[in-house]
């Protein structure tokens, strides 16, 4: 399926991809695999921006469930995406692929904070930027702070890697007769709820004209197949 144009993307790998096969946390291995992946995608040509989730090592809504104060679980949330932010810059940069981690929460030890001009500068002198700590504040996800730099940094898509291959009209795990969507519109999955991003990333992308892309980064090359247009994605625009 052709792809949109693209010249700039923005990457958004959930926290889960990092566990490989693992019940939990970061599997180094897997994460230089994934490393690979996105060095290949870059020698395309492609400028990259990454976020990369938290849910390997925690998840807000998890402990808030378990009757901690969402708010507070949510920082812990954030610091979380930090943790494999820096995973995944050093995996790319032992690789050769040099890279700047820019947080949304100050970290100025770890990691320079969040400044769009400098990232723009980044991308120009060839570097990936992994933006951290989703948009910095609680009640929001990874996939919104992903939304949200797709649009300020001006990608032509949002591409978002996960263990599924794409948009399904039911739980494919759940329902045998579930479809997967080639193509399907912002307003269909807001209107049926359909399990892509959550509403406010997916309604930041529609209204900023920011094609997603959804597809399995599980699979060895699939990035590079999805991006060549010989891959299987659902694209939502
Ligand atoms: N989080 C947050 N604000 C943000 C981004 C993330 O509070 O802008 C917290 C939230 O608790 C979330 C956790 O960080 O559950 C990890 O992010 P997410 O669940 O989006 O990770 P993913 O599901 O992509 O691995």
């Amino acid at each position: 399926m052709p792809m949109p144009p693209m010249k700039r993307v923005l990457l958004k790998l959930s926290g889960e991809v990092l566990m490989g096969d693992g019940p939990f946390g970061i599997d180094p291995d897997f994460v230089m695999e994934l490393a690979e992946e996105v060095k290949r995608a870059k020698e395309t040509g492609l400028e990259i921006c990454l976020v990369i989730g938290g849910g390997n090592i925690f998840r807000g809504m998890a402990g808030a469930a378990r009757g901690m104060d969402r708010a507070q679980a949510d920082y812990m949330g954030m610091l979380a995406t930090v943790m494999n932010a820096l995973a995944m810059q050093n995996a790319l940069e032992q690789i050769g692929v040099p890279t700047r981690v820019q947080s949304a929460i100050q970290m100025d030890q770890v990691c320079e904070p969040v400044i769009r001009r400098r990232a723009e500068r980044h991308l120009e002198k060839g570097r990936i930027v992994i933006f951290a700590a989703g948009v910095g504040a609680p009640y929001f996800t990874t996939d919104s702070g992903a939304a949200l730099r797709a649009a300020e940094m001006r990608c032509d898509a949002l591409l978002k890697g996960t263990s599924v291959d794409g948009v399904y009209s039911a739980d494919p795990k759940q329902d045998p007769n579930a479809q997967r969507f080639d193509t399907v519109t912002y307003d269909r999955v807001l209107a049926d709820n359909l399990k892509v991003m959550d509403a406010s990333a997916v309604a930041l992308c529609r209204d900023n004209d920011i094609p997603i892309v959804v597809f399995s980064i599980r699979e060895k090359g699939n990035l590079a197949r999805v991006l060549s247009g010989e891959g299987v994605q659902t694209i939502v625009e």
